[in-house]
């Protein structure tokens, strides 16, 4: 599943087109990622608008337009429009030509006079919102990079769940937005704790500086670098959503799935069991708290 550095790889790739004007909207209509938003709507509303900003927060992604307007190019209300996209387990989005003709899996197209955007989704978990309100993230919490997760904030986090298993608290996405599966089993073997140990025992400044260190290190090796890639092909993410380029072999990332995958540190075979209900590995010898 993708999580924030995709995430934010993909919001990368559609930027370009800010302060474009929609052309049209091609829709696959009765796939499943039009499931909390009609397909119908969109291609009434976002034609003639323009695309004026785009946010990623976590694993969402949103894309703010104009107000739409009406046949007779008055605005219907003075609202922009907020498209909330969510990449589910295999959703993409990649810029393209102005005259792409749509894959079998590209189910939600926007035309601009320079550029198709397209969201393609094969699995069909992603899916699209369409808010009305100015700022609908309004009530979101921090991310681990943003300013407002300070030391304080996180401690006051780990003192009000003091025996959540570390592993089910870096999962939560009202505690640690965008961090998923693999990002989780980075920051417990950064941190040198096993996956179960309760926050409680943990010290707030190392699990804050261990989350720090991967989520950077996840943007510049994922949203970074498959950016730059992005710039000689057309696309940076592969089929099946998953990014060309990945954490080098120093993370423990690179090792995780292997069979007979080795700690990158101390090559002692991994250990792997389900913890808060996800697949998790880590070194029997290095992370012993
Ligand atoms: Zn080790």
């Amino acid at each position: 599943m993708p999580e924030l550095a995709e995430v934010e790889l993909a919001r990368r790739l559609w930027h370009p087109a800010v302060g474009e004007i929609i052309t049209s909207v091609d829709t696959h209509p009765k796939t499943r990622i039009f499931r909390d938003c009609p397909a119908k709507l969109l291609q009434q509303l976002l034609p003639h608008t323009t695309l004026t900003a785009t946010r990623a927060h976590g694993k969402r992604l949103l894309f703010t337009f104009s107000p739409p307007i009406t046949n007779n190019k008055s605005p219907i209300t003075e609202v922009p429009l907020q498209v909330e996209l969510h990449l589910g387990m295999s959703g993409r989005l990649y810029a393209t030509s102005p005259d792409h003709r749509a894959e079998k899996h590209d189910h939600f197209l926007l035309r601009t006079a320079h550029r198709t955007l397209a969201y393609n989704d094969y699995r069909q978990f992603g899916g699209l919102k369409l808010h009305r309100h100015p700022d609908p993230w309004a009530d979101l919490p921090p991310q681990v990079l943003d300013r407002a997760f300070t030391l304080r904030y996180l401690s006051a986090l780990l003192d009000h769940r003091p025996r959540v298993a570390l592993k089910a608290l870096l999962l939560d996405q009202a505690a640690f937005p965008g961090v998923g599966n693999w990002m989780a089993d980075e920051i417990c073997w950064r941190l040198a704790a096993h996956p179960s140990t309760p926050v409680g025992k943990l010290d707030p400044a190392a699990l804050r500086n261990a989350s720090r260190t991967v989520c950077c290190g996840a943007l510049r090796h994922v949203a970074d670098r498959n950016f730059a890639l992005a710039g000689t092909r057309t696309e940076a993410f592969a089929p099946g959503s998953y990014v060309h380029l990945v954490p080098p072999s120093s993370w423990l990332f690179q090792h995780r799935w292997k069979p007979g995958g080795a700690c990158p540190t101390c090559k002692k075979t991994l250990s792997r069991a389900t913890i808060a209900g996800r697949t998790t590995a880590w070194c029997p010898a290095c992370q012993l708290l």
